[in-house]
């Protein structure tokens, strides 16, 4: 339910009728100036004539998704989250890019490099990669961090990276601007309410067979927490189509756009899982709306440790930046 507040109330009485609805057993988020968001302890059998009898109170109005703060209901315009001066979720392109493991600083400088150059936001790379075999390598760690936060810093790129649980938080956040949550932990329920409690924006991965609803009410988890940034990732989810790795559902995006006012990313990488795939399917991406792409590249994509056959060299990352900032201006201008 959310309780819009008469003009002339201030920011006393807001307060005031913040701990009324407190005490009346509800949680209460606060919208704006003039408007609150009543996210738990709805009994459908209140009545709104409750509230509006409450005193500033002009209207009330019914949220009838499950999810709350992450709702078109409760804000309208789109979320855009700016991160050490460049924005997402705004009307600019954003692209991070970046191999899907760190392996050594050359490697990641290159990265660095190559991404400037062609005008991406972002430099994105695991530190932490636990493998189905426990003999395969497992990231570098610490170590991985620091160089992707040096690289980022000297190429002026934003930094992504994945925790992989609640104990890997408070040293990625401590490296790393944006804390990426896997396909696979996107129902971990205390990893995201953790994730609350940070001020890094959290670059939320759908889970492989999580409904749009399922990824809305995982957002809702951090931004009930307390952080209110999270960027939403389609990445393939599973169907009965053995020839690509995934199936990347590109509905996710004008879907997503009706139900949430949060910022939406695509990985064509893992998507798809072929290189081939990567640059077509990046480029549906951006004609359907999405606010931009993460994508593996690596200076050798053969010679990636991990996910080399979905890693596209930088010639080809070269042109599908081209072809991504020339579909995006039609969009800006048709849109
Ligand atoms: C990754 O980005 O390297 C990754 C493991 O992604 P996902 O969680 O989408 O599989
Ligand atoms: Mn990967």
């Amino acid at each position: 339910m959310i309780i819009e507040m008469t003009p002339m109330s201030s920011e006393i009485d807001q307060s005031d009728l913040i701990r009324r609805l407190q005490e009346m057993g509800f949680q209460v988020a606060r919208l704006d100036s003039r408007k609150l968001a009543l996210v738990k302890g709805i009994d459908p059998l209140v009545r709104a004539d409750l509230f509006t009898a409450l005193p500033h109170v002009q209207r009330v109005l019914p949220l009838k998704e499950k999810f709350k703060l992450a709702s078109k209901a409760v804000r309208n315009e789109p979320t855009v989250i700016e991160i050490r001066g460049k924005k997402i979720g705004g009307r600019e392109l954003f692209v991070i890019a970046g191999p899907c493991s760190i392996e050594s600083k050359e490697q990641i400088e290159e990265c660095a490099k190559i991404a400037s150059e062609v005008g991406a936001q972002g430099l994105r790379g695991g530190a932490f990669k636990p493998r189905t075999s426990p003999y395969e390598f497992q990231g570098m760690g610490e170590e991985g961090l620091k160089i992707l936060r040096d690289a980022g810093q000297k190429y002026d790129l934003i930094t992504v990276s994945e925790v992989m649980d609640a104990s890997q938080i408070e040293i990625a956040a401590k490296y790393v601007d944006v804390l990426q949550i896997g396909a696979r932990n996107m129902q971990n329920f205390s990893l995201l309410k953790e994730l609350g409690k940070v001020q890094n924006p959290i670059l939320l991965k759908r889970g492989f067979a999580a409904t749009y609803q399922d990824l809305l009410l995982s957002a809702e988890y951090i931004i009930s927490a307390g952080n209110p940034n999270v960027i939403l990732c389609e990445r393939g989810i599973r169907t009965f189509e053995t020839y690509t790795r995934n199936t990347l559902d590109l509905n996710a995006v004008p879907a997503l756009r009706e139900l949430t006012h949060l910022p939406i990313l695509v990985d064509p990488s893992h998507g798809t899982g072929q290189r081939a795939m990567v640059a077509p399917m990046a480029r549906a991406s951006i004609a359907a709306g999405a606010d931009g792409v993460i994508v593996e590249i690596h200076p050798e994509p053969d010679k990636a440790l991990t996910d080399a056959q979905q890693t596209i060299g930088f010639e080809s990352f070269a042109k599908m930046m081209r072809e991504l900032k020339m579909i995006h201006q039609v969009l800006k201008e048709i849109c």
